[in-house]
């Protein structure tokens, strides 16, 4: 019997959905699972999204639908939602079956420009072309994709899928301008005056800064942008350290291993339990030979070694979670070559000029996901994804693409 077969034997086909209400995207859960057939269950999946394969495949599928169904409860282990997505979306891409249109009349004449081809840029795009508006895809990389294509590893997210995701994207008639980077190719205001409305969907991929002595040598980079360029020092035979506890952590560990580093360290000031990373990233990272010193801090970086220190984790007044704090005279030096900052990510503030953000530093945006000029007024320009504060996962991206397209068909009409 097939994993679908098997998880629609499992499924409890639950009337209250939920896995449902744990999805960003709202996926319609049971229903899919038990739809009578292929077909069947991609149009059901279409209603919500178009990134099935790569969801299926990425999602903290834990924390989200797997982590609400209810066959934890009674075998302690859910049906798996993300496997029989990602299956029922390689059918869609390996039959060609498109994404359907629903055009209708009043918006044929729209031209909206979308600045961003990642998840919530393509999912914003699509949304819209499915209604018959032109829309105009700006990215400043040669492909699209963003974080899907230039983040996200191979070994995790096969870029065949990356690939045939977006042709189906683009063959709802999308026009797409690749190499195009804003403020330098052109700007806010040019695409707000010629386009009927405006899309900021640019993520928020500069590393944030880990405040440790020397952050700036050499032999320091930021992981985001290191994955996202795919340029990578020589690791080979390298002592690497990897400061920080999330999935880019992981991944940036993971890939620096596959260059033949001679050992790579995950180290993060909280203990494991506490790591944002998926349990299932943490454990194939440790499979990979990566070690872990947790309960430690960097505080300087020297000319081939790194000064550390030690943390413990203390109750704080008005914190949800124990904070960490440096353990006085616990510091001590380990032989490093390299450090990678995986401490978290910003927006690229130099591209948002005139946009008012919040103190958080995302594109501040009102209940209609209209950006706030600078000058506290709103025109045609709206917000999704990384950039404007959602999740930072692939699917809540998405859901912020799909609200943003929602919006503006709303404001089109
Ligand atoms: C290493 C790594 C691993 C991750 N792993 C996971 C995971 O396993 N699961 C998960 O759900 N999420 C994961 N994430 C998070 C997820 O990738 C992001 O939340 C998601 O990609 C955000 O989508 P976005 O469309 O907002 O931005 P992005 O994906 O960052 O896309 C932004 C797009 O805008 C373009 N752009 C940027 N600046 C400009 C400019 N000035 N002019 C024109 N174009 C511009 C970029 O080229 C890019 O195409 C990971 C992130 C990283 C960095
Ligand atoms: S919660 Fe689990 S068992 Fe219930 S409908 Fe959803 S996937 Fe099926």
């Amino acid at each position: 019997m097939s994993e679908i077969e098997n998880m629609k034997e499992y499924c409890l086909n639950c009337k209250n959905k939920p896995c449902q209400t744990g999805c960003p995207l709202s996926n319609d859960v049971p229903n899919f699972i038990n739809a009578n057939s292929m077909e069947d269950a991609i149009e059901i999946l279409y209603n919500t999204t178009i990134l099935s394969s790569i969801c299926g495949r990425i999602c903290p599928h834990g924390k989200q639908c797997q982590g609400k169904c209810t066959r934890n409860l009674t075998n302690k282990k859910p049906v798996s939602i993300g496997e029989v997505e990602a299956a029922i979306g390689d059918y869609a891409l390996e039959n060609n079956i498109p994404i359907p249109m629903e055009i209708d009349e009043k918006l044929i004449n729209k031209k909206v420009a979308v600045v961003g081809g990642g998840p919530s840029g393509l999912v914003c795009s699509s949304f819209l072309a499915r209604k018959g508006i032109k829309v105009t895809i700006y990215d400043k990389h040669e492909k699209l994709g963003g974080l899907l294509r230039y983040g996200i590893p191979d070994f995790r997210l096969p870029k065949e899928i990356v690939d045939k995701t977006i042709e189906k994207i683009v063959e709802q008639g999308i026009e797409v301008r690749t190499n195009q980077e804003l403020n330098k190719d052109f700007t806010i205001t040019e695409l707000s005056d010629k386009y009927d409305a405006v899309v900021l969907a640019i993520g928020a991929n500069i590393h944030s800064k880990a405040h440790i002595e020397n952050e700036g040598s050499s032999n320091v980079y930021g992981a985001n942008e290191m994955l996202e360029s795919g340029n990578y020092p020589d690791f080979k035979g390298k002592k690497v350290a990897v400061l920080g506890g999330g999935n880019v952590a992981m991944d940036a560990a993971r890939t620096i291993i596959r260059k033949n580093a001679k050992e790579v360290y995950i180290i993060y000031r909280r203990s494991e339990e506490q790591m944002p990373a998926e349990k299932e990233e943490i454990a194939l990272a440790k499979e990979d030979g990566i070690k872990f010193l947790f309960l430690n801090n960097i505080i300087s970086v020297e000319k081939e070694r790194i000064k550390c220190i030690r943390t413990k984790l203390v109750e704080k007044e008005g914190e949800s979670r124990p904070v960490p704090i440096n353990i006085e005279g616990s510091e001590y030096d380990i032989p490093m070559d390299i450090v990678v900052l995986a401490t978290g990510s910003q927006t690229d503030k130099n591209a948002l000029e005139n946009i008012e953000l919040d103190d958080r530093g995302y594109i501040k945006i009102d209940e209609n996901r209209k950006a706030i000029l600078t000058n506290g007024s709103k025109s045609n320009i709206f917000a999704a994804g990384d950039v404007s504060g959602d999740k930072a996962t692939v699917a809540f991206a998405a859901r912020g693409g799909k609200d943003a397209a929602e919006e503006i068909i709303k404001y089109l009409k």
